[in-house]
């Protein structure tokens, strides 16, 4: 077995199970980032400015005469609650749609209410059928897999999708940016969160009732929002300058926004599964991932982040509250839970999964082709009056 090494750069190390080194001791995560970088990040404030406009110009003229011209998903986070403040600052209308999975924080409930006021947005929240979510989720959980986080993001697109369709809105605003998020390694989470076989499978073998209000949304139905009703969803936040802390700061001041304390710990259930079964169960540090995001984008330096990650990863009278809870809400009882923490985890492979190269999808995108086609060409006349 090799020797322990640390990038000379970010925090991922030789935990990581694909990583490997350049000879000055970069990491094959930094050498990714640094690509992604080159083509998206430090690219011309100017240039960045005219992309921005250009997707601005879309959203607005194809939503014109609707009375939202985009939809936003507002989960209480700090990139989908600047994410609102933006779309407000740059003109645009949308429809604000919160998931509530039945895991929410007090905390995120209270910021998500202010944003909607302040801004004065219209906020639908989407309530999922609890008893089959707990199903869905207590089904991950005995399948020992790692993506655990399957039900509620594979959930969160389909509803924004469908919402998207019903009210003939074609763009969808997106909180996820590359200055803060970066590549996760190999086997930290599924690799396609839409993978129904993999859903499906585990569900058959542990989940106890039938899923009568679950919206299938894998492939085919991806497929279909994004090439044939033209439904986009749009990474706004990675035309701007993106601080992360001069963000909480703004957000705290313009929109009353109080901190988590953590990445995406607006979620009791995500805060736990983050700070406690990832890191216990799978070994796997997601603050990790944060910070050696942060670190490549300059915003923070590698002796803060090893600093941080001495300490655990979040306070451990709350992971205590957050275990007895989540136990109690997903009914199962505390030695079963304990139990299914222990026990070895599975890999999402041992369950059937989507062949992404099999005939009868090879066959469908062959076929649809054409008029994919001929659909983006005539969307972008309609937009611009060009035929390119
Ligand atoms: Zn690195």
């Amino acid at each position: 077995m090799s020797s322990y090494q640390i990038c000379s750069r970010c925090v991922y190390d030789t935990s990581i199970e694909d990583i490997s080194f350049t000879a000055e001791g970069l990491c094959s995560y930094c050498q990714k980032y640094d690509n992604l970088a080159r083509k998206y990040i430090n690219i011309p404030k100017e240039e960045k400015q005219k992309q921005l406009n250009v997707i601005l110009s879309k959203i607005k003229r194809l939503g014109r005469n609707q009375k939202y011209d985009c939809i936003l998903g507002l989960s209480g986070g700090v990139d989908s609650s600047y994410l609102a403040w933006l779309a407000k600052d740059l003109g645009l209308r949308p429809l604000v749609v919160h998931f509530d999975n039945g895991w929410n924080s007090e905390l995120a409930v209270k910021n998500i209410e202010n944003i909607v006021t302040k801004l004065n947005y219209d906020l639908e929240t989407y309530v999922f059928n609890w008893e089959e979510f707990k199903d869905l989720q207590r089904a991950y959980f005995k399948a020992g897999v790692v993506d655990i986080e399957v039900p509620t993001d594979y959930l969160i697109f389909a509803v924004l999708n469908k919402l998207a369709a019903k009210k003939g809105i074609k763009y969808i605003l997106s909180g996820y940016n590359y200055a803060t998020e970066f590549g996760m390694p190999k086997g930290w989470n599924i690799s396609n969160k839409f993978d129904n076989k993999n859903l499906e499978d585990i569900h058959k073998r542990f989940g106890k009732i039938k899923l009568k209000n679950f919206p299938k949304f894998g492939r085919y139905q991806i497929f279909y929002y994004q090439n044939i009703l033209g439904i986009e969803t749009v990474p706004l936040l990675n035309y701007i300058e993106y601080v992360k802390k001069d963000v909480k700061h703004f957000i705290s001041k313009e929109l009353d926004w109080k901190d988590y304390g953590g990445k995406h710990y607006e979620s009791v259930f995500t805060r736990f599964y983050q700070g406690y079964v990832l890191v216990k169960k799978f070994g796997i540090d997601k603050r990790r991932a944060h910070w050696s995001a942060l670190i490549c984008s300059g915003q923070v330096t590698q002796e803060e982040a090893l600093e941080d990650l001495k300490n655990s990863p979040y306070d451990l009278e709350l992971q205590k509250q957050d275990f007895e809870y989540v136990a109690k809400k997903l009914d199962f009882s505390q030695d079963e839970f304990n139990e299914i923490l222990k026990a070895k985890p599975v890999p999402h492979s041992l369950y059937a999964t989507e062949n992404p190269n099999d005939f009868s999808w090879n066959f469908f995108n062959a076929v649809m082709s054409f008029p994919v086609r001929i659909r983006r060409k005539l969307r972008h006349i309609g937009a611009t009056g060009k035929w390119r």
